[in-house]
């Protein structure tokens, strides 16, 4: 049986600790491929100022180009509306057939939020759930119907996030070895971050 994972996320921008999960979990549960889905309207982050998916998309094709693993979606970017996950999951169940076997990778701290997603118990039927536990979040552990769609994977500790990177290129400090070297130099031909 073929299996794949999705890995959907702002990536604003992509950053080490979105690819050390999701080469961490490729390795660790076999998968034959790992496609990233930047997201263009992320319902939970309206409101807040989100970079270009243009941009954003670029950024992950550049991060993911080394890996013969990773792909990148535009299903998210083309789709109009908020981008809702169970589409994702949706879409790609279509495409792969009943088959494969879907892997849905998340952080711990997406993953605690899920009760408040879009249709969150027809995401479970479509898929298996990976949360990786991330530095600063610990899962509790899960009791009913949650139990075995849920797999939780402890992955190598790497205290990164986007908004920390943001932060830092606004303030002119050092981003190096936090990112691909690619993506680095992407954002400052670019002028992003600096508002
Ligand atoms: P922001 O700080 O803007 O929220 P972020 O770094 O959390 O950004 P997202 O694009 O929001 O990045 O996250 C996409 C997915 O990657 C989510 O499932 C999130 O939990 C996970 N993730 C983000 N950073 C890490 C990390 N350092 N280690 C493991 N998973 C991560
Ligand atoms: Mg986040």
């Amino acid at each position: 049986m073929p299996k794949k994972g999705i890995m959907g996320g702002t990536f604003d921008p992509i950053h080490y600790g979105h690819l050390v999960t999701a080469e961490e979990v490729r390795d660790y549960f076999g998968l034959d491929e790992v496609v990233f889905v930047p997201s263009a309207r992320p319902p939970h982050k309206i409101g807040q100022k989100i970079t270009d998916p243009e941009h954003r998309y670029l950024m992950v094709v550049l991060a993911t180009i080394t890996n013969p693993y990773f792909s990148v979606s535009r299903v998210e970017i083309e789709r109009p509306g908020p981008s809702y996950s169970v589409d994702t999951v949706r879409y790609f169940r279509e495409l792969w057939g009943g088959d494969t076997e879907i892997y849905f990778i998340t952080g711990a701290d997406a993953f605690a939020q899920i009760s408040t997603w879009n249709n969150p118990e027809e995401l479970l039927r479509l898929c298996t759930f990976v949360a990786a536990t991330r530095p600063g979040y610990r899962l509790q552990h899960l009791e009913g119907p949650l139990k075995d769609r849920v797999k939780i994977i402890e992955v190598s500790a790497l205290a990164i996030s986007s908004s920390e990177i943001r932060r830092r290129v606004r303030r002119g400090e050092s981003i190096k070895y936090l990112l691909p070297e690619a993506v680095e130099n992407y954002i400052y031909k670019n002028g992003l971050y600096r508002d």
